[in-house]
C-alpha cells in the first residue's frame, strides 16, 4: 500500500506525521518526495546505498571565442535570456529556460547546453526500513520528474525487499511534483490547521485529490490552538465526505521529538498524540 501525506502549504506538521507513520509498523519504505526542502533524512539518517544524478535541464554557454555577437540567438530567445551588452551578447542564466533552441540556430555552433547535475535521489536504510529521497539543488527546476525518478525506485526499492507499505512525505502546494508524489497511490492523507488560510489551501488540494479519484482523508493539526476554525473544517470535510481521521492538539512534544531526530512514536510513544497518530494510521490502513 502506497500512503501519500501532504498538505496545501508547508508548515503544517505534515512531515511530523509522515515521520510517525514510518514508524507504527516494523519495516517500511520511507520516501521524501519533498524534493525542494527534503528533511526527513536528518531526522533518521538513512545510509546511502545508491546515489543517482538528476539532470534537472539544461543552461545555455555561450563560446566567446567563436561568438561574433550577430544578435541573430537574441533575436530568436523567447524567454529574453539572451541580451547584447555593449556590443557584446550574453546570457542570463537564471532566465534561460534550456529550451536549446539558440544553440541550433546560431550559424556558428557557438552556443553548448551544459547539464544541470547537481540534484541527486539517493537510496538506503533507515532503522525502521528503506529510504528513498530527493534533493533537487536550489535553483534547479523540474521537480516533478524528480519525485517521479524517486517513487520509481521506492516501487523497485519495496519490491526487492518484500516490503508491503511505502509512506510518501509529498511536497506542500498543488503544484506538479504534488501531482506526480499523489499519482496511483492507494491512499491520501492531507494535514491541515485550523486557520483561514489552512482551510483555503485544503479545498484547493481535496479539489486536486479528487480529480485522482483517490481515497482521502484529512488530519487537522494543532486544532485547539482555534477550536471554531477547527468546527468549520470538520463542517467543508463533511459536506465533501472526506473523513477527518485526527485531531491533534498543539503539543511541545512535535518540535521536542524533532529536535532529538525521532518520530512522536519514538519520542513519546505514550503520549497523547502518539495514540492519536497511531488511531490516525490505523484508519489509514484499514
Ligand atoms: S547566434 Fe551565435 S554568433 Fe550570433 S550572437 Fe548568438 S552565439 Fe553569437
Ligand atoms: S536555451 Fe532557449 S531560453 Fe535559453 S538562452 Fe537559448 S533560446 Fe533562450
Amino acid at each position: 500500500m502506497e500512503i501519500a501525506v501532504i498538505s496545501g502549504k508547508g508548515g503544517t506538521g505534515k512531515s511530523s506525521v509522515s515521520a510517525a507513520f514510518a514508524t507504527l509498523k516494523p519495516e517500511v519504505v520511507l520516501v521524501d518526495c519533498d524534493v525542494d526542502a527534503a528533511n526527513l533524512y536528518l531526522l533518521f539518517n538513512p545510509t546511502h546505498e545508491k546515489e543517482e544524478i538528476f539532470i534537472s535541464g539544461f543552461k545555455a554557454v555561450i563560446n566567446k571565442d567563436v561568438c561574433t555577437n550577430c544578435d541573430l540567438c537574441v533575436d530568436y530567445c523567447r524567454f529574453d535570456a539572451i541580451t547584447n551588452v555593449n556590443g557584446e551578447v550574453v546570457i542570463n542564466e537564471i532566465v534561460c529556460d534550456g529550451c536549446k533552441l539558440c544553440s541550433r540556430i546560431c550559424p556558428l555552433e557557438a552556443i553548448s547546453m551544459i547539464p544541470e547535475d547537481k540534484s541527486r535521489m539517493y537510496s538506503g536504510t533507515f532503522r525502521n526500513g528503506k529510504m528513498v529521497y530527493g534533493l533537487l539543488s536550489p535553483g534547479e527546476e523540474n521537480s516533478g520528474q524528480l519525485v517521479d525518478m524517486v517513487r520509481e525506485e521506492a516501487k523497485k526499492v519495496a519490491q526487492k525487499n518484500n516490503l508491503d507499505t511505502i509512506i510518501i512525505d509529498g511536497p506542500p502546494g498543488i503544484g506538479c511534483a504534488v501531482i506526480s508524489t499523489i499519482t496511483g497511490v492507494d491512499k491520501v492523507v492531507i494535514v491541515t490547521e485550523p486557520t483561514l488560510s489552512g482551510l483555503h489551501d485544503l479545498k484547493r488540494t481535496i479539489e486536486i485529490v479528487s480529480k485522482f479519484n483517490l481515497t482521502k482523508m484529512v488530519i487537522i493539526n494543532k486544532y485547539d490552538l482555534n477550536v471554531d476554525m477547527s468546527k468549520t473544517i470538520e463542517n467543508y470535510c463533511i459536506s465533501e465526505g472526506v473523513p477527518v481521521i485526527a485531531k491533534l492538539p498543539f503539543d511541545k512534544i512535535v518540535v521536542d521529538a524533532m529536535v532529538s531526530c525521532k518520530s512522536i512514536i519514538e519520542y513519546a510513544p505514550d503520549s497523547e498524540i502518539a495514540a492519536l497518530l497511531t488511531d490516525a494510521f490505523a484508519k489509514t490502513v484499514s
